[in-house]
């Protein structure tokens, strides 16, 4: 028997209202993918490709307008209270009541979501998000890393066995970025399904399992992150040789070669083919001397680049 997915998305379209006498924005144009248990799964796109338009549908914050989801196997229009429990989610935008304390925003929440008193762990959650010494300072005095932090201990009081982070680390700096990550892995060994929309795509090249990438509504990839980075098979080398180049220097080992400057050619080859050297010396054989040289591996930033066009 094979584990039913985390979530499911089926063809899941959102067209906001527009102004009067205007078609509004179409921001989700029929996406379906599944986000399989125990993983984390990256959701990549640029800026309004529509990634939180679709967490926010999960949440219950943003009403489709067609297509379904499932949440831990609970339909969010048959069974919202379930899938509603079975989902931690924490926003992109913060937004916290100044006047409450750490330790009271958890009870609050956990309050809100029915967690009779004795199952609650809000200090438990605070030593997790290492805010144990703030516990009795309002919201209002942390820094943002500290709020970003007591943000993901508020989407996990009723422990949810998925936990979603929207732009998580957007405007966050080096050391706390590192200390979300590490917390993040670790709710994940623990069982915790993870989903994470991000820019850094070195970011969720390292962390995530699987990587979904939207553009303009639409879902281009999903991928094993290993599979992904594969597809891109590629790399670029470039070169700057001793006179001017009438025309690229043409191989049929090289999978492409483009002039970048009078002396300058960037030659692109499959590294399962040919190594760099043996580019440079296929170079040298033209009876070019080669002055300077930098290579480079594709990384997702291609794969992103050549999936989007952008
Ligand atoms: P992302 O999170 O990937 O940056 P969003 O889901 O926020 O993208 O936005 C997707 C598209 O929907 C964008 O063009 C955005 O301007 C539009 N949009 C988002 N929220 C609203 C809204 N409340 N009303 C109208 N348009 C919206
Ligand atoms: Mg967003």
């Amino acid at each position: 028997m094979t584990t039913p997915p985390a979530i499911r998305i089926d063809n899941l379209v959102k067209r906001y209202a527009g102004a009067k006498g205007e078609e509004g924005k179409l921001a989700l144009k029929g996406v379906s993918f599944d986000v399989p248990q125990g993983e984390i799964f990256g959701l990549l796109g640029p800026n309004g490709a529509g990634k939180s338009t679709l967490i926010n549908i999960l949440a219950g914050l943003v009403m489709k307008t067609s297509g379904s989801a499932d949440i831990w196997g609970f339909d969010i229009d048959a069974s919202p209270r379930n899938a509603k429990r079975s989902i931690g989610i924490v926003p992109q935008e913060i937004v916290f009541d100044p006047f409450f304390t750490p330790f009271e925003v958890l009870e609050n929440q956990a309050g809100f979501y029915g967690v009779p008193k004795a199952q609650r762990r809000s200090a438990e959650l605070l030593e997790a998000v290492h805010l144990s010494d703030k516990r009795d300072a309002y919201a209002r005095t942390l820094s943002g890393g500290m709020k970003r932090r007591l943000l993901v201990a508020k989407a996990m009081v009723h422990a949810p066995p998925i936990l979603v982070l929207d732009e998580p680390t957007a405007g966050v700096d080096v050391e706390l970025r590192r200390q979300l990550w590490e917390l993040v892995t670790r709710l994940n060994r623990e069982g915790v399904t993870v989903v994470l929309t991000t820019h850094y795509l070195e970011e969720a090249e390292q962390l995530c399992d699987r990587i979904a990438i939207i553009n303009h509504g639409e879902l281009i990839a999903n991928k094993p992150t290993r599979e992904l980075v594969g597809m891109m098979g590629e790399k670029v080398v470039e070169i700057t040789v001793d006179r001017d180049l009438a025309a690229p220097p043409a191989h049929a080992a090289f999978k492409k070669s483009v002039k970048k400057g009078d002396r300058t050619v960037e030659i692109t080859y499959d590294k399962e083919a040919i190594t760099a050297g043996q580019v440079l010396g296929l170079v040298q054989d033209m009876g070019l001397v080669i002055e300077d040289v930098t290579t480079r591996e594709a990384d997702l930033e291609d794969v992103f680049v050549q999936l989007t066009g952008a």
